[in-house]
């Protein structure tokens, strides 16, 4: 089969929707996370016939709302799960070397010590193990134990009257929702069909067996897609699916909420990410394109799904938190940003036959043709999908190949290393500074050239969406050409990440990015406003946390 087009886009999807009416699929996917975007990853580069079908945008649910590392987990080595943590960092040695290079960065954690030698015994030992497991391979340098001198240099804002020293470590850091987006276009290109905006009613059934589901696009009617498997990847809403589609869980899926908020770069002042301990766990301060990610928060929720938002209580923990070590103490008006996401956390049901419980996951398959995961973490999505492809497969009743995904660089990946060498050149050939090819480079990988020579037909949309943030708005064009964005919030929240990015949540600009989407969207005047309506109740909602009257 050729590699085919990539692009998502408004008439991708109207094709790949009738696609899914007439044909009939392997696989059908529900869910377009990380681990649905995974699946179909998985099932078409095995050579299935896969379709995904995800309710609003690609990664809109918890995979845009993590604290966007790619790590091995220091807290399992407290639970001794050193299989966890291998797997995790044998994952991240791949997405930053050759999977997703330009979007998956080392990021270096600085661990203060608040006492002489027990801490650091301990910490220490707990990062050189962190260090050992992930084997021979290795692309992020080794841990570094620092004394006071050293940590008052690397981290002036840490308070120097308890801080005594520190140990520092490597990571790596992902833009999350950017990382989905380009796995479900790999997907694409080996063949998936993609549906967004396009929920799943109800499971068909022949008796017992489960072949196929009910969809319904948000502009259309609601109708059938045949398919051998159905695999659900529904992240926090599984267990309400398992309810609507009257099917027994092996596991109950409940909901963990973890708030962050954004501060500016000049308000903490270090060379390097932190993490402090907690009473209950850790607490990041995360480097983010000139500013800082600050999180997280770890509290049981109830309420809908589709809304999580971060309190204020949430906000004035992780302030509180951060203050305990941090000189001058953060403020509340230092804020600018903020987001809440949802943990899917699983537990086995005592009684199921049907539940394998791996790793950190479950794979469970509740009746023939049905197939559903959920758990795991961000990290460790291709293993997450290539369990749940190799549960799915045995449905089929033929010989399905291995997973390929560990040798399958994501599209913009192949090339990448080379581009950065040719700054420069490309600079000087697209009449742009360097610092914006830079930008580009990272976000968008080897497909930067199919960017940069849309800046050629529209070079009015060469200047920046916002002036005090790097995205350009040729950036708006290419996500609803290339990326499959669809409304004003898709741009602002996903494609870019100026809902958090900016002071006002990107609403001086949310016009000038219904103007450009307008046309490729074929939005009328009347679906412009009440694009900039739904635009409006969103950032109500997202900013609640801050509004102080
Ligand atoms: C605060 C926080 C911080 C985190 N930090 C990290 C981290 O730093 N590193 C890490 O490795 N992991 C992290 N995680 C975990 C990680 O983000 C999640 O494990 C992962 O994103 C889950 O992805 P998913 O695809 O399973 O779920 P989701 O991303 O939630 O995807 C499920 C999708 O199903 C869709 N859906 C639901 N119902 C339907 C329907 N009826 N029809 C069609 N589609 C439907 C939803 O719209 C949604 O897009 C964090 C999680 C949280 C909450």
């Amino acid at each position: 089969m050729a590699l085919l087009d990539s692009a998502l886009n408004d008439q991708q999807r109207e094709e790949d929707l009738a696609s899914l009416k007439r044909e009939e699929f392997d696989l059908v996917v529900i869910g377009g996370g990380v681990t649905g975007a995974g699946i179909a990853l998985d099932g078409a580069s095995r050579g299935l016939k896969v379709a995904l079908v995800e309710a609003g945008d690609l990664a809109s649910g918890t995979s845009s709302r993590s604290s966007k590392l790619i790590h091995g987990g220091l807290r399992y080595l407290e639970q001794y799960d050193f299989k966890l943590v291998k797997e995790a960092l044998r994952e991240r040695e791949m997405m930053v070397t050759s999977l997703a290079p330009y979007l998956v960065k080392p990021v270096s954690f600085l661990f203060p010590l608040t006492e002489k030698f027990r801490e650091r015994t301990y910490v220490g030992a707990g990062l050189a193990l962190y260090d050992l497991l992930r084997g021979f391979k290795r692309a992020l340098p080794w841990h570094k134990h620092l004394d006071q001198k050293r940590v008052a240099k690397v981290a002036p804002s840490l308070r120097s009257d308890i801080i005594t020293g520190g140990i520092q470590y490597f990571d790596a850091q992902v833009d999350d929702a950017r990382h989905t987006m380009m796995i479900a276009r790999t997907a694409k290109r080996y063949g998936a069909r993609i549906a967004t905006y396009t929920e799943v009613t109800e499971l068909i059934r022949e008796g017992r067996r489960v072949v196929g589901v009910k969809v319904k696009p948000q502009e259309g009617r609601a109708f059938a897609v045949k398919a051998k498997v159905t695999v659900l990847a529904g992240g926090v809403w599984t267990s309400l699916l398992y309810k609507k589609f009257g099917l027994k869980p092996g596991y109950e899926v409940r909901m963990s909420k973890g708030a962050h908020i954004v501060v500016p770069g000049d308000a903490i002042s270090s060379e390097s990410g932190l993490i402090i301990k907690t009473p209950l766990s850790v607490l990041f301060i995360i480097p983010w394109f000139g500013k800082w990610i600050v999180g997280t928060t770890d509290t049981e929720y109830k309420d809908d799904p589709n809304t999580p938002v971060a309190s204020k209580a949430d906000v004035d923990y992780i302030l509180t938190q951060a203050n305990r070590v941090l000189t001058p103490r953060l403020k509340r008006s230092d804020v600018i940003g903020v987001y809440a996401g949802l943990r899917p956390l699983i537990s086995s049901a005592p009684d199921s036959p049907t539940t394998k419980l791996s790793r950190e996951h479950i794979v469970d398959r509740p009746a023939p043709g049905f197939v559903s995961i959920a758990g795991g973490k961000y990290t460790t999505y291709r293993v997450m999908a290539e369990d749940a492809v190799d549960v799915a497969s045995a449905e089929l009743r033929r010989l399905v190949p291995d997973s390929s995904t560990a040798q399958l660089p994501l599209l913009g990946s192949d090339g990448y290393f080379a581009l950065t060498n040719k700054v420069s050149h490309l600079a000087k050939e697209y009449g742009v500074s360097e610092d914006v090819i830079r930008h580009l480079l990272d976000r968008y990988g080897s497909e930067i050239v199919t960017l940069l020579e849309l800046t050629r037909k529209r070079p009015e949309l060469r200047g920046r969406l916002d002036p005090n943030l790097e995205y350009l708005k040729v950036e708006a064009l290419y996500a609803v050409e290339y990326e499959g964005a669809r409304t004003v919030v898709d741009i602002i929240d996903r494609r870019t990440r100026i809902g958090f990015e900016s002071e006002d949540h990107g609403a001086s600009i949310a016009k000038d990015i219904a103007e450009i989407l307008a046309k490729p969207l074929r939005w009328n005047a009347a679906e412009k406003k009440s694009q900039m309506e739904a635009f409006k109740a969103h950032v109500k909602a997202e900013r609640s946390a801050l509004i102080t009257s």
